[in-house]
């Protein structure tokens, strides 16, 4: 039927068939009497057949039969089909769903990645790598945005602090940039500790930091978190084994309705972290009308020193440095000073850093240098030595040894009566450049003293690889001698004479103010010293003994 279409069988033709093998007899059970089948037909093909048997012998099948059968068949092919082809239509639908929604899924997915990347990317704009903190940019829109708000609400005020981490460069230095870089992260941690949102924490550049407090209704709040943020960084802290305790410098601005712009209040925290700085660190101070008087104005001050240079402003003063056991003056330490024209005498804490940053401390150092040499030859003892402080930007000529022996024979001053004091910071800056070059200054008879000793890092054992004469102990560490709990002072003072006296280093206290401190230091074994109650710097006639000049 399959190949011929519609056929009728009878018994006999049953098993003509399964004679011939089209029919497993074993599978058709009762042979039917007459049987007759049409093919289903969906198009051309044929998807299965209709059957009709009848096991009744006098039952037969006809042509009628046949055509009724046939109209049946394809009454059930096209149900079939019908069926069939909307199961097609439904899996195809569903097909479609399925990828409609895998696709939604990717896009989503691709979306989220991108709002991702871009918040990322945002956050890179506004932040900084290593600390994670937010910016200089950051920081700007949203001083922008507080002082929008204190404009409209005239009572409300805002502080910025502005911090600087005191001696950065000497840690980074000395304990190399990946613990320069963990120091700074530590430091960012303990700011972002203490503070409270919307109270925001910026870092601005290298080791300079701010903090925004969005409402402080008196500037003592602003003090009182200033306070705080030098409490929580000066926990001791230990970087590549060292043991450090940081601190900082702090200005302090507060801006109210008149402020307009950002920058402003940058630049007027800027001004009193600088002087917080020249005060001598580890301390804020908080910007007020009066400093902007005192003009901080960096171009303005650099202008100056140019005139102040030609116009022969400057004086060397001298201290005298004495033997703590004798009283005798053994030498005498040059301190530059201004006779600025209408602010008065000015000492170096005010204009050195610009000076250093400008560039002009060269020419203003030589002047120094020249004349302070030229005193000490004429005026002072021929038994005693001139001390002078060398900034670290010297070290960067070559030609520094020659100039300086050139200026020593111009000046009539014998080189062994001269020293020069280095900080830890130029020594660091170039080690085998400068250890040549006060090599070869030992070997003319120029001596060399560590000044300021113990506020950097570096050991004296490490220090002692330079060509060093004298190391002068820091006044810090002399001022809390002779105070309730100053053991450590102590401590540390008495570790430097025994490692100065084992190498063979001669060792100096500075800033002796008062007659306990001479004592301590006296029995501790100190044998230099120098400070106010020894004698103040003053200029070269306050030394001039009778019948010298
Ligand atoms: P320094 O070399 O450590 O000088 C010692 C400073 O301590 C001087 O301050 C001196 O006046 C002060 N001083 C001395 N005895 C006492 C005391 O008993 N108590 C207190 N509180 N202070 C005392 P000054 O003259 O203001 O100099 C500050 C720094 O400026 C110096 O520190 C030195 O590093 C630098 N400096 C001074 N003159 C020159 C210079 O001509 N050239 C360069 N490059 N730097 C200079
Ligand atoms: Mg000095
Ligand atoms: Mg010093």
């Amino acid at each position: 039927v399959l190949a011929h279409g519609k056929g009728i069988f009878h018994t006999d033709d049953i098993l003509a068939l399964a004679d011939r093998g089209y029919i497993d007899l074993d599978m058709v059970g009762e042979l039917a009497q007459c049987w007759l089948g049409v093919p289903l037909r969906v198009g051309d093909e044929a998807i299965g057949l209709v059957v009709v048997q009848s096991y009744v012998a006098r039952d037969d099948y006809g042509p009628a039969d046949e055509e009724l059968l046939t109209f049946v068949a394809s009454q059930i092919a096209n149900s079939l089909n019908r069926r069939r082809a909307a199961l097609i239509q439904q899996q195809a639908l569903e097909q479609l769903e399925h990828r409609v929604e895998e696709r939604t899924r990717e896009l989503r997915h691709e979306i989220l990645e991108r709002e991702r990347i871009q918040q990322q990317l945002e956050h890179e704009v506004m932040h900084d790598a290593l600390t994670g903190l937010p910016n200089r940019g950051y920081l700007r829109e949203r001083l922008e945005r507080v002082l929008g708000l204190l404009r409209r609400d005239p009572h409300r005020k805002c502080a910025l602090l502005y911090l600087d981490i005191d001696r950065f460069k000497v840690i980074n230095d000395s304990l190399g940039h990946l613990a320069g870089d963990g120091f700074l992260k530590e430091v960012a941690r303990r700011l972002h500790e203490c503070l409270r949102e919307p109270d925001l924490v910026a870092r601005i550049a290298g080791d300079e930091f701010a903090v925004l407090l969005e409402d402080v209704p008196e500037a003592d709040d602003a003090v009182r978190v200033a306070q705080r943020v030098m409490d929580a960084l000066a926990q001791p802290l230990v970087i590549a084994g060292k043991e450090i305790e940081p601190s900082a410098s702090i200005g302090i601005a507060i801006a109210d309705a008149d402020y307009r712009l950002a920058d402003e209040l940058l630049h007027d925290a800027d001004v009193a972290l600088y002087r917080a700085k020249a005060q001598g660190r580890k301390r804020f101070e908080l910007f007020d009308a009066s400093l902007q008087k005192h003009a901080v104005d960096v171009l303005a001050l650099e202008r100056e020193l140019r005139v102040a240079l030609a116009e022969g402003q400057f004086v060397a003063y001298f201290q005298p440095i004495l033997r703590l056991d004798s009283g005798r003056v053994v030498g005498h330490e040059a301190l530059i000073r201004w006779r600025h024209p209408s602010r008065g005498l000015i000492g170096p804490g005010d204009f050195l850093k610009v000076a250093e940053d400008s560039g002009y401390i060269e020419a203003i150092d030589w002047w120094m240098f020249e004349h302070s040499c030229e005193s000490a030859a004429r005026h002072l003892p021929a038994d005693s030595y001139l001390t002078l402080n060398v900034s670290p930007l010297h070290f960067r000529r070559p030609d520094l040894c020659e100039r300086l022996l050139q200026m020593l024979r111009r000046t009539g001053l014998a080189p062994a009566r001269l020293v020069i004091e280095v900080t830890e910071g130029s020594l660091l800056d170039d080690p085998d450049g400068v250890r040549d070059v006060l090599a070869r200054l030992r070997d003319a008879g120029v001596g060399a003293a560590l000044d300021d000793f113990g506020t950097g890092y570096s050991s004296l054992s490490y220090l002692h690889t330079f060509p060093l004469r004298l190391v002068k102990i820091d006044r810090s560490f002399v001022a809390r001698l002779g105070e309730a709990g100053a053991a450590n002072s102590q401590a540390v003072v008495s570790s430097i004479l025994a490692l100065a006296r084992a190498l063979g280093i001669e060792a100096l206290a500075e800033g002796i103010e008062t007659e306990a401190q001479r004592e301590i230091l006296l029995a501790m074994g100190c044998v230099l010293a120098q400070g106010y109650l020894l004698g103040r710097p003053a200029p070269i006639e306050a030394w001039i003994g009778p019948g010298k000049g």
